[in-house]
């Protein structure tokens, strides 16, 4: 099967970078192993302990590409010469402040800068609560007036959505605005939605991410496409399987409403592949950017994509995934000519580490992940007899 050749998987990699990763998984996926890292991790933090190198060493090269832009473009030229895309993003988590957000647009206005200067980079990325604030975009979201100081700051935020998606408009730099909580998600639909309508006339410039283990995500890239046909714009939709699943159960029960997640792994399985159908049945208006690590799925995209005779490097799919993980999809996908993208984090190594611990609490609970990972990697230590 194409995403079994470890060959092409691990291609970047030595065998001491090999052998570093299976050590890093193995101890990933023991959750007990993990927390205790965590907690140890924490309190050398608080005392000032020199363990920063520790971490560079390890997880922050696993999962990051650089503390800086400079240096994480050696890794989008490494990348690039296999046929790889990458994009970056300044992965440092701000303040709940409109100075943190003002930050946050400088930093994104000038990664669109950087990105329209190197032909090999086409796509830029943002999170909405890194320019807005959670709490008024709840509010807006669920319909609650705002009084007049919210009114101005939702204005200032609505301003900033704007300047990002003109200069990425006026700069030719596609820009994916990532889902986050479906209690501010409403808020954050209805703006990026505008920003197609103004933004992408002649191609999709902006990308909204569309979280199918929400049960009515299929209905809202429906409405969306209906929308896009009769005020004439183009759709970008990353599409996602969803990263807040725990957080939007225990919302929901503790607030006594339906979850608006699919009852069961199967159905959002089931509803991320209807979607992808559905955009793929709809390639005239609608871009698909794929943000998937699981192998069926791809597989459907390529068998779909075969069925209907879509050239592989049709400029409107694309498959992404996380840096560090599932290279064995990034290389072989790119081998075969598809257009593969990887979500390159950086930024300095104290700043990161909460984007770090997300990603070894994702492959802690993610079941499957880590384990393919761990084969994957054992396999291609027994191919070049290095184990
Ligand atoms: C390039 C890229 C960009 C991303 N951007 C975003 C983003 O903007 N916003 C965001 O929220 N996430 C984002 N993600 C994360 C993504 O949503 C998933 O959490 C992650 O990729 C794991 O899903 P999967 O499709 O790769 O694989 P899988 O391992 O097949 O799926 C795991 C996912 O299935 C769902 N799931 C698991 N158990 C159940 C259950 N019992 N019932 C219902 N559903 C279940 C959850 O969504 C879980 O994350 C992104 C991922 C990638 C690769």
């Amino acid at each position: 099967m194409l995403l079994d050749n470890t060959k092409n998987g691990f291609t970047l990699k030595s065998d001491f970078e090999l052998r570093k990763a299976y050590f890093l998984f193995k101890i990933i996926s023991n959750k007990t192993l993990t927390n205790l890292g965590k907690t140890a991790l924490e309190v050398a933090l608080k005392l000032r302990l020199p363990i920063l190198f520790i971490v560079k060493g390890t997880v922050f090269e696993q999962f990051c590409s650089g503390e800086t832009l400079d240096e994480s473009f050696d890794t989008v030229k490494k990348l690039n010469k296999k046929n790889v895309k990458s994009y970056l993003h300044y992965s440092v988590e701000g303040l709940e402040n409109e100075d943190s957000y003002d930050l946050s647009l400088k930093q994104v206005l000038s990664s669109i800068e950087f990105v329209a200067e190197k032909p090999i980079l086409d796509f830029t990325v943002f999170k909405p609560t890194a320019i807005a604030s959670t709490q008024i975009l709840k509010k807006v979201s669920s319909n609650k007036s705002l009084d007049k100081q919210e009114k101005m700051l939702f204005e200032k935020s609505l301003d900033r959505f704007n300047k990002i998606c003109l200069l990425a408009h006026e700069k030719n730099v596609r820009v994916l605005v990532d889902a986050e909580e479906s209690w501010i998600q409403n808020a954050i639909d209805e703006i990026v939605l505008s920003m197609m309508m103004k933004y992408n006339k002649e191609k999709a410039i902006v990308f909204n991410t569309s979280q199918m283990y929400r049960h009515d995500r299929l209905n809202y890239l429906k409405t969306l496409h209906d929308n896009s046909i009769k005020n004439n714009f183009f759709v970008g939709i990353k599409l996602v399987r969803g990263a807040y699943i725990e957080k939007e159960n225990r919302r929901a029960r503790r607030n006594n409403y339906l979850s608006p997640i699919c009852s069961s792994k199967e159905l959002t399985d089931q509803n991320f592949n209807n979607g992808v159908s559905y955009i793929l049945s709809n390639l005239d208006r609608i871009s698909l950017f794929s943000g998937t690590h699981n192998e069926e799925s791809i597989y459907k995209i390529i068998n779909i994509m075969d069925t209907k005779k879509i050239n592989r490097d049709d400029p409107k799919i694309w498959f992404g995934q996380l840096y560090g993980m599932s290279d064995n999809i990034t290389f072989n996908l790119a081998s075969e000519g598809f257009n593969v993208i990887k979500y390159l984090p950086y930024g300095p190594i104290k700043e990161v580490i909460p984007y770090l611990i997300r990603r070894a609490d994702e492959n802690t609970s993610v079941k499957g992940q880590t384990s393919r990972e761990l084969d994957l990697i054992r396999t291609e230590l027994k191919r070049r007899s290095v184990i």
